[in-house]
């Protein structure tokens, strides 16, 4: 003999039912079945809210009622092709019934936890006579009966508990007598001794079953619902969430218990003691394996079975120097929740004795106060202990798992993960078995810190990076067509799974928690909203995605501004805009202080030598103890390229707006030729080799005239280009007769550093360099004569965007 039950979703509709009574054909062949049934999908909802606009005096419940009618109605129509009237009439007249009750609560304008059981009782009643009519119909050789009948509880309306011996001696004595192949019994009902319609709490159904099956001592206890078993976490809230084969009953306990809402938490208590296994199957697709809970789980399993959140948690913490020592203090607090019938989720203690916090529902919050203050009336006023603190909003999430307790660092990996993330830990519990690890957070973390664990306990490593980038010119549009050609190999490869989330330039932006098309992007964000600085955090902030990266791909001050903001929230900041940390040195020092105190990287490796690893081995030296004791280096690929091409056979402006016509000057020339760029630069070097230096500080000898520094446009400094040509010509053949190349170099040497043009001469690491190219040489304790020297191209859309990626990427490999 086997017991079923379906659920809401399984019930909800003709098509359902359908399915329901295909796996019962299966099931019933030479076997006895019980079935136990939820109320169609989302009538007990409606049952109550409909009851609840009664309440409100609002005339709106009768078209509510007619919604419930209907769906009933509906269903049989679908169902039954003919010989339906008699069942039509029956559940017509039932309907007429729950119509006057609601008539009656409008009356009144009241509803007791009595007349909520009356009502919700309904909705089970229909769907159990609506499906046994049905099989009676199709032939099959089916019996209905009342749970009520059978299952006996105490007079706690809403949330009754069993007298199993009365419900036992009952359920045996009726299938003793029994012989149909199918009898299907509504679930979540109840009566009490002096015969008043109880209920056995919402989500009650799944209780039912397992009562029956463990009075029958049946050889399985079947739960069919909408998902294909209970899943590693809230399949809702985490996309790569997967159904766990099989758990322990301590597992499922755990889980449901802390609101894995698939399985009702009093649901294994009953079949656990007679070692009845639970199978937990779809009945949209009745293929899959679902997931087994029994007692013979297979060793060697995962340590973490599945991580579950309750939400509308309210965390009460009850404190005061005075506490230590109070006789009896925990047990008058317990006494008091217990008689204000108010059930405790979590509960943590210091060991001090100093405070105590409690985690309960938050619909109890306020009741709770009142009732403990009152408790502790005396105590507070002789100010021993502090009236109690609510603190509403919360969440709890749970890692639960059998063999948690012989691996060691699950709490680590648990807690730096979430911490990693910007999640908050409010009060943290660990069950004695090890079992189970608890945190109360804020609700509105529940969704990154499911999803972080998540990753970490179950996704092979792999590791979610979310992108949101400002500025998509030149190099953000290389970027972006970067990351769609690598993206499968990163995940495959480097187990990175590289999102981008949020686009903006400087008119419109675009979000997509679930990742941007990387091919429709033009289009889509041309189609964005109004773009706005503070609009482009705030979403980003609200999204509250782990791993969240905000690159900056302009060379705006205003984005620049706002890197504090990000890393305050833990998002990482990658700029290859040059402005934060060439700009004022306080500015720098905080960014660099945020992205410590808030563990997230801060990076910057474009700012010098575009996707030459010029900061990343500057970074690396340090960090293993070197020395920089001087930086030579040509740093400017836009000056190199005209300093290469001016040979005597053009004019000197006709190559720098040949150099700004290829993409490889600043939107402003004078920028590049005034040297401005090149310190920056040498400045970022300096700064990072640990010099607290400013732009003012460096020496820049400047190779223009004059006229071209104080030209007050682009096109102004263009046409001083043109007419001061004869100084260029002979600051060239000047270098040209002593054999000499010019370069522009920044060295930074003693503390103090420099950026000019120089005539280089033969035989100089710098006299061959080439195109746009750079070259950085490091000079160190571990290097005194022979420098590290860095060379390659050091300018270009391809080659930036690719240092943008390495800077992804060490983030994701942080
Ligand atoms: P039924 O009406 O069949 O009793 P429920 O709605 O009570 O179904 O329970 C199934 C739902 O539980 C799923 O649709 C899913 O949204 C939710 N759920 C929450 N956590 C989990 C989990 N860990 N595994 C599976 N389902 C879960
Ligand atoms: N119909 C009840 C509810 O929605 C019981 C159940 O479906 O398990 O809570
Ligand atoms: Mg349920």
């Amino acid at each position: 003999m086997k017991v079923l039950k379906f659920g809401g979703t399984s019930v909800g509709s003709a098509k359902n039912i359908n399915k329901v009574i295909d796996i019962l054909k299966d099931v019933s062949s030479g076997n006895q079945a019980v079935v136990v049934v939820s109320a169609v999908g989302g009538i007990t909802d409606k049952l109550l809210n409909t009851a609840q606009l009664a309440v409100d005096k609002n005339q709106d419940y009768k078209e509510a009622f007619k919604g419930i009618k209907h769906i009933h109605l509906d269903i049989i129509d679908e169902l039954l092709d003919d010989k339906k009237t008699d069942i039509v009439n029956f559940v017509s007249e039932k309907l007429n019934h729950l119509e006057q009750l609601l008539d009656g609560i409008f009356l009144i304008n009241e509803m007791s936890p009595k007349t909520s059981d009356k009502l919700l009782s309904f909705g089970e009643l229909l769907s159990s006579y609506i499906i046994a009519e049905t099989m009676k119909s199709r032939g099959y050789d089916t019996a209905l009966k009342n749970s009520q009948e059978l299952i006996v509880t105490d007079k706690n309306h809403t949330n009754a508990s069993v007298d199993f011996k009365a419900t036992n001696s009952n359920i045996v004595s009726y299938f003793n007598n029994n012989t149909n192949s199918i009898t299907i019994l509504p679930g979540f009902i109840s009566k009490s001794k002096d015969n008043e319609i109880t209920t056995l709490g919402r989500g009650g159904s799944d209780y039912t079953a397992a009562i029956v099956a463990a009075a029958l001592n049946v050889d399985e206890l079947q739960i069919w619902t909408d998902v294909s078993g209970m899943f590693t976490t809230n399949p809702k809230l985490v996309k790569q969430a997967f159904p766990i084969k099989e758990l322990s009953y301590q597992e499922a306990v755990e889980l449901s218990h802390f609101g894995a809402k698939v399985l009702y938490p009093p649901t294994v208590q009953p079949v656990l003691d007679k070692n009845i296994p639970i199978i937990i199957k779809n009945t949209m697709a009745p293929e899959d394996h679902g997931t087994s809970i029994n007692n013979n789980i297979a060793h060697g399993s995962l340590a973490v079975k599945g991580i579950s959140n309750i939400n509308d948690i309210a965390l009460l913490t009850l404190q005061g120097n005075g506490m230590v020592g109070i006789p009896g203090f925990s047990k008058r607090l317990f006494e008091t929740l217990s008689q204000e019938k108010i059930n405790i989720v979590l509960i943590t203690q210091a060991s001090s004795e100093h405070s105590i916090c409690i985690g309960i529902s938050e619909k109890d919050a306020e009741n709770a106060k009142a009732a403990i203050d009152q408790t502790f009336e005396n105590e507070i006023s002789l100010h021993k202990i502090d009236p109690i603190i609510v603190e509403t909003g919360l969440s709890i999430i749970a890692v639960v798992g059998d063999n948690m307790k012989s691996h060691q660092g699950i709490s680590g990996k648990m807690f730096s993960s979430l911490g990693k993330n910007n999640v908050n830990i409010r009060a943290i519990a660990q069950g004695a078995s090890e079992r189970n690890i608890s945190a109360v957070i804020a609700e509105r973390d529940v969704k990154k810190a499911l999803n972080t664990l998540h990753e970490v306990f179950f996704e092979d490593n792999t590791k979610q990076i979310n992108l949101f980038i400002t500025g998509v010119g030149n190099v953000g549009e290389r970027l972006i067509e970067q990351i769609k050609q690598q993206k499968k190999y990163l995940k495959e490869n480097l187990k990175l799974n590289v999102r981008i989330v949020g686009l903006s330039n400087s008119r419109t932006m675009i979000f997509d928690s679930d990742s941007l098309s990387l091919k429709s992007w033009k289009d889509d964000l041309a189609k964005g909203e109004r773009a706005s600085l503070e609009g482009f955090l705030e979403t980003v902030k609200l999204l509250n995605l782990r791993n969240s990266v905000f690159m900056d791909i302009t060379a705006n001050a205003d984005v620049a501004a706002l890197y504090p903001e990000y890393l305050k929230n833990s998002i990482a900041v990658i700029a290859c805009n040059k402005i934060a940390c060439s700009g004022d040195i306080e500015n720098y020092k905080l960014l660099k202080r945020l992205s410590l105190k808030y563990n997230v990287p801060f990076l910057f490796e474009t700012n010098v030598g575009a996707g030459l690893p010029v900061i990343d081995t500057l970074n690396n030296l340090i960090l293993s103890g070197d020395k920089i004791t001087s930086i030579q280096a040509v740093l400017s690929g836009s000056l190199n390229f005209v300093f290469n091409k001016f040979d005597g056979t053009k004019s000197f402006h006709d190559i720098v707006k040949q150099a700004q016509n290829e993409g490889y000057t600043e939107p402003d020339p004078r920028i590049d030729l005034s040297g401005v760029d090149v310190a920056r630069k040498i400045l970022i070097l300096a700064r990072e080799s640990g010099t607290e230096m400013n732009l003012e500080d460096i020496n820049n000898k400047s190779f223009l005239t004059k006229a071209n520094l104080e030209s007050n446009s682009v096109d102004d400094f263009y046409s001083t280009l043109i007419s001061d040509e004869v100084h260029f010509q002979k600051l060239y053949k000047d270098a040209k007769s002593k054999s000499c190349r010019l370069k522009y170099v920044a060295e930074f040497n003693n503390g103090k550093a420099n950026v000019g043009l120089k005539e280089i001469p033969e035989g100089h690491p710098f006299y061959n360099l080439e195109g746009k190219d750079n070259i950085v040489m490091f000079y160190t304790q571990r290097y005194p004569e022979q420098p590290m020297i860095i060379k390659g191209a050091g300018a270009g859309a391809d080659v930036t965007a690719s240092g943008l990626f390495a800077d992804i990427i060490r983030i994701g490999n942080n």
